[in-house]
């Protein structure tokens, strides 16, 4: 279908963008980042925005810069870029490895990094990744900058922190230098979404577990960090047998939907098995 009428701009800045926001008054807008996802909400009818801005030619918005004890990613950074870029491999490798999940090579090069984290779809393959590692999201308003923890950015379903007339600008994640990672995902063979993922980053010293950082995506409305599962892993060998023995806490405090793809319990289950994968090779046993 094509999207009903809408007026289009398409700012040059954060402020300009910001500007066009607040000027709208009771007209509905709509942020357009890569327009991977909103473009078939609009061709859908799903939703008929007055007012689309275009943040396409917001340069500053691009790119990823090292920031001390963390590196800071603009909200536009494409998928591709997030796959590539140095200072992420280096820093936030499961980012890297999430991102190389992502749909195919036309969806990474116009998807972008902020417009999957504000679009916050439970099946979603970025959110869980930025809970894990402990994000934090920049957003812009009227009244200035404010930044937002990941554990408290997403909401509800396809809800976030970000408010009417707001911008998510960049997201800092502290460096995870040195840390094993892997993304493990079950998707069927047609479409890359997640049934369900896991982001996994550990840390080992001496064959021990020192660290660990685990979080799941598509096992409740919002992605969730699995506590369980870290604790467990914290302080053991990194075996194959202790892995799978703290992995069968993974779908503790879960709140996973049945749909057409797998009921609840079939999640708990791939959460299981795919939670011990993903520890396993991020752990390189
Ligand atoms: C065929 C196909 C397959 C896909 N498969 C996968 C997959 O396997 N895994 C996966 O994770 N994703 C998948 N996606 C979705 C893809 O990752 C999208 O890139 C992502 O969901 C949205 O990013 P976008 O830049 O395209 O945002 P847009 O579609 O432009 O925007 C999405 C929403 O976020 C809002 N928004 C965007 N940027 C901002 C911002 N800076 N501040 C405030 N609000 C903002 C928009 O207003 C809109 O509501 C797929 C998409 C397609 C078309």
């Amino acid at each position: 279908m094509i999207p009903a009428a809408f007026d289009y701009e398409a700012p040059g800045s954060v402020e300009e963008a910001l500007q066009l926001l607040a000027g709208a008054g009771d007209r509905e807008v709509k942020v357009l980042a890569g327009g991977q996802s909103l473009l078939p909400v609009l061709r859908l009818r799903m939703a008929a925005p007055d007012l689309i801005v275009d943040l396409g030619r917001v340069a500053e918005l691009r790119g990823v810069r090292d920031d001390g004890d963390a590196i800071v990613i603009g909200a536009m950074t494409t998928h591709d870029d997030v796959t590539r870029e140095p200072l992420i491999r280096q820093h936030a490798l499961l980012l890297s490895l999430a991102a190389q999940t992502v749909a195919d090579p036309q969806v990474r090069h116009r998807g972008t990094f902020g417009g999957s984290l504000a679009h916050a779809d439970p099946a979603g393959d970025m959110p869980a990744p930025a809970l894990a590692l402990g994000a934090e999201f920049v957003i812009a308003g009227p009244s200035g900058r404010r930044t937002v923890a990941a554990s408290d950015f997403f909401t509800d379903l396809f809800a976030t922190a970000i408010e009417e007339g707001e911008l998510l600008v960049e997201v800092r994640v502290p460096k995870y230098t040195g840390w094993g990672a892997h993304y493990e995902k079950f998707n069927t063979v047609a479409q890359a979404w997640s049934i369900v993922g896991v982001a996994a980053a550990v840390r080992t010293s001496g064959g021990t577990i020192t660290d660990a950082r685990v979080a799941l995506t598509n096992m409740g409305l919002v992605p969730i960090r699995a506590v369980g599962v870290e604790a467990a892993l914290v302080g053991q060998p990194a075996t194959a047998e202790a892995i799978r023995a703290a992995a069968a806490h993974a779908a503790e405090g879960t709140a996973a939907m049945s749909d057409a793809n797998a009921d609840e319990d079939y999640r708990r289950h791939l959460a299981t098995v795919l939670t011990g994968r993903a520890v396993l090779a991020a752990a390189g046993v």
